[in-house]
Protein backbone atom coordinates (compact mmCIF):
# COMPACT_ATOMS: atom_id res chain seq x y z
CA UNK A 1 0.00 0.00 0.00
CA UNK A 2 1.03 3.37 -0.24
CA UNK A 3 4.23 4.36 -2.52
CA UNK A 4 5.67 0.97 -1.79
CA UNK A 5 7.32 -0.54 -4.61
CA UNK A 6 7.20 -3.81 -3.57
CA UNK A 7 4.85 -6.44 -5.20
CA UNK A 8 2.48 -8.05 -2.90
CA UNK A 9 2.36 -11.39 -5.33
CA UNK A 10 5.26 -12.57 -7.45
CA UNK A 11 4.72 -15.10 -10.09
CA UNK A 12 6.59 -16.13 -13.42
CA UNK A 13 4.20 -15.54 -15.85
CA UNK A 14 0.66 -14.64 -16.15
CA UNK A 15 -0.66 -18.10 -16.64
CA UNK A 16 0.73 -18.87 -13.11
CA UNK A 17 -1.77 -16.73 -11.58
CA UNK A 18 -4.73 -18.68 -10.84
CA UNK A 19 -8.55 -17.91 -10.06
CA UNK A 20 -8.12 -19.79 -6.26
CA UNK A 21 -4.85 -18.14 -5.92
CA UNK A 22 -7.16 -14.84 -6.20
CA UNK A 23 -10.46 -16.11 -4.81
CA UNK A 24 -8.43 -16.73 -2.05
CA UNK A 25 -7.61 -13.04 -1.31
CA UNK A 26 -11.60 -12.32 -2.13
CA UNK A 27 -9.84 -10.49 -5.29
CA UNK A 28 -12.67 -10.83 -8.19
CA UNK A 29 -11.28 -8.21 -10.79
CA UNK A 30 -8.26 -9.01 -12.20
CA UNK A 31 -6.67 -5.78 -14.00
CA UNK A 32 -3.99 -6.80 -16.98
CA UNK A 33 -0.96 -4.56 -18.59
CA UNK A 34 -0.35 -5.38 -21.81
CA UNK A 35 3.12 -5.08 -23.24
CA UNK A 36 5.26 -7.75 -22.23
CA UNK A 37 2.73 -9.17 -19.37
CA UNK A 38 -0.04 -10.51 -22.06
CA UNK A 39 2.31 -10.45 -25.45
CA UNK A 40 5.58 -9.06 -26.50
CA UNK A 41 5.74 -5.55 -27.36
CA UNK A 42 5.67 -6.54 -31.59
CA UNK A 43 3.63 -9.56 -31.58
CA UNK A 44 -0.13 -8.81 -31.62
CA UNK A 45 -2.71 -11.37 -31.70
CA UNK A 46 -3.45 -12.82 -28.23
CA UNK A 47 -1.66 -16.82 -28.12
CA UNK A 48 -4.07 -20.14 -27.73
CA UNK A 49 -2.69 -20.18 -24.04
CA UNK A 50 -4.06 -16.92 -23.40
CA UNK A 51 -7.59 -17.61 -24.64
CA UNK A 52 -7.19 -20.78 -22.54
CA UNK A 53 -6.17 -18.71 -19.40
CA UNK A 54 -8.78 -16.08 -19.99
CA UNK A 55 -11.92 -19.21 -19.87
CA UNK A 56 -10.66 -20.36 -16.70
CA UNK A 57 -10.27 -17.05 -14.98
CA UNK A 58 -13.68 -16.00 -16.43
CA UNK A 59 -15.31 -19.43 -15.84
CA UNK A 60 -14.16 -19.05 -12.02
CA UNK A 61 -16.24 -15.44 -11.93
CA UNK A 62 -12.85 -13.41 -12.14
CA UNK A 63 -13.27 -10.59 -14.59
CA UNK A 64 -10.46 -9.27 -16.42
CA UNK A 65 -9.71 -5.84 -17.62
CA UNK A 66 -6.89 -4.32 -19.60
CA UNK A 67 -5.20 -1.09 -17.99
CA UNK A 68 -2.32 -0.36 -20.84
CA UNK A 69 -0.16 2.97 -20.70
CA UNK A 70 0.23 2.49 -24.75
CA UNK A 71 -1.17 5.58 -26.72
CA UNK A 72 -1.18 3.64 -30.01
CA UNK A 73 -4.08 1.74 -31.48
CA UNK A 74 -2.18 -1.51 -30.37
CA UNK A 75 -4.41 -1.79 -26.85
CA UNK A 76 -7.65 -1.29 -28.93
CA UNK A 77 -6.96 -4.36 -31.51
CA UNK A 78 -5.30 -6.74 -28.90
CA UNK A 79 -8.28 -6.25 -26.63
CA UNK A 80 -11.12 -6.59 -28.92
CA UNK A 81 -9.22 -9.90 -30.29
CA UNK A 82 -9.34 -10.80 -26.98
CA UNK A 83 -12.58 -10.07 -25.90
CA UNK A 84 -11.86 -7.94 -22.67
CA UNK A 85 -12.29 -4.40 -22.28
CA UNK A 86 -9.45 -2.21 -22.07
CA UNK A 87 -8.61 1.19 -21.01
CA UNK A 88 -5.31 2.52 -23.09
CA UNK A 89 -3.04 5.59 -21.93
CA UNK A 90 -3.63 4.93 -18.28
CA UNK A 91 -0.65 6.93 -17.41
CA UNK A 92 0.40 4.75 -14.57
CA UNK A 93 1.30 4.33 -12.12
CA UNK A 94 -0.92 7.37 -11.91
CA UNK A 95 -4.31 5.78 -9.99
CA UNK A 96 -6.00 7.62 -12.57
CA UNK A 97 -7.15 4.67 -15.23
CA UNK A 98 -6.91 2.07 -12.41
CA UNK A 99 -9.82 3.80 -10.53
CA UNK A 100 -11.89 4.15 -13.57
CA UNK A 101 -11.54 0.57 -14.88
CA UNK A 102 -12.43 -0.41 -11.37
CA UNK A 103 -15.20 2.13 -10.95
CA UNK A 104 -16.20 0.82 -13.93
CA UNK A 105 -16.89 -2.42 -13.01
CA UNK A 106 -18.70 -1.62 -10.03
CA UNK A 107 -16.05 -3.03 -7.80
CA UNK A 108 -14.06 -1.91 -4.34
CA UNK A 109 -10.51 -1.77 -4.59
CA UNK A 110 -10.27 -4.84 -1.99
CA UNK A 111 -11.89 -6.98 -4.93
CA UNK A 112 -9.19 -5.75 -7.67
CA UNK A 113 -5.54 -6.63 -8.20
CA UNK A 114 -3.19 -5.95 -10.87
CA UNK A 115 -0.63 -7.98 -12.87
CA UNK A 116 2.03 -6.29 -14.52
CA UNK A 117 5.76 -6.45 -15.54
CA UNK A 118 7.36 -3.41 -14.03
CA UNK A 119 7.60 -2.25 -10.43
CA UNK A 120 7.95 1.36 -11.72
CA UNK A 121 4.54 1.78 -13.25
CA UNK A 122 2.30 -1.64 -12.30
CA UNK A 123 3.33 -2.15 -8.79
CA UNK A 124 3.51 1.43 -7.85
CA UNK A 125 0.60 2.39 -9.39
CA UNK A 126 -1.45 -0.65 -8.00
CA UNK A 127 -0.10 0.14 -4.18
CA UNK A 128 -0.82 3.94 -4.66
CA UNK A 129 -4.13 2.85 -5.58
CA UNK A 130 -4.26 0.54 -2.84
CA UNK A 131 -5.24 -2.57 -4.88
CA UNK A 132 -3.09 -5.95 -4.55
CA UNK A 133 0.42 -5.80 -6.91
CA UNK A 134 1.28 -8.92 -9.04
CA UNK A 135 4.41 -8.53 -10.74
CA UNK A 136 5.32 -10.79 -13.95
CA UNK A 137 8.58 -11.34 -15.49
CA UNK A 138 8.67 -9.32 -18.48
CA UNK A 139 7.97 -11.55 -21.82
CA UNK A 140 10.78 -10.51 -23.36
CA UNK A 141 13.82 -7.82 -23.54
CA UNK A 142 12.90 -6.21 -26.76
CA UNK A 143 15.80 -3.74 -26.54
CA UNK A 144 18.63 -3.11 -23.89
CA UNK A 145 16.59 -0.27 -22.03
CA UNK A 146 14.36 -2.70 -21.12
CA UNK A 147 16.94 -5.41 -20.06
CA UNK A 148 18.67 -2.79 -18.10
CA UNK A 149 14.85 -1.57 -16.56
CA UNK A 150 14.52 -5.12 -15.34
CA UNK A 151 17.90 -5.48 -13.74
CA UNK A 152 17.25 -1.94 -11.80
CA UNK A 153 14.40 -3.62 -10.43
CA UNK A 154 15.34 -7.03 -9.51
CA UNK A 155 15.41 -6.32 -5.67
CA UNK A 156 12.08 -5.23 -5.73
CA UNK A 157 10.90 -7.94 -7.14
CA UNK A 158 12.47 -10.44 -5.00
CA UNK A 159 11.76 -8.62 -1.89
CA UNK A 160 8.70 -10.49 -2.16
CA UNK A 161 8.90 -14.38 -2.22
CA UNK A 162 8.16 -16.22 -5.59
CA UNK A 163 4.15 -17.65 -4.83
CA UNK A 164 3.61 -21.31 -4.88
CA UNK A 165 1.08 -22.67 -7.44
CA UNK A 166 -0.33 -26.07 -7.41
CA UNK A 167 0.68 -25.97 -11.60
MG1 LIG B 1 4.33 -3.79 -19.48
Amino acid sequence: MGFSLVPDIRVDSIFEITPEMLASRGISLLLLDLDNTLAPYSKNPPSKELFLWRERMESAGITLFIVSNTKTQRAEIFARSFGVPYIDGAKKPSPRGIIKAIEGCGKKASETALAGDQIFTDVLGANISGITSIIVKPIKFINPLIALRYYIEIPFRLMRKKELTNE
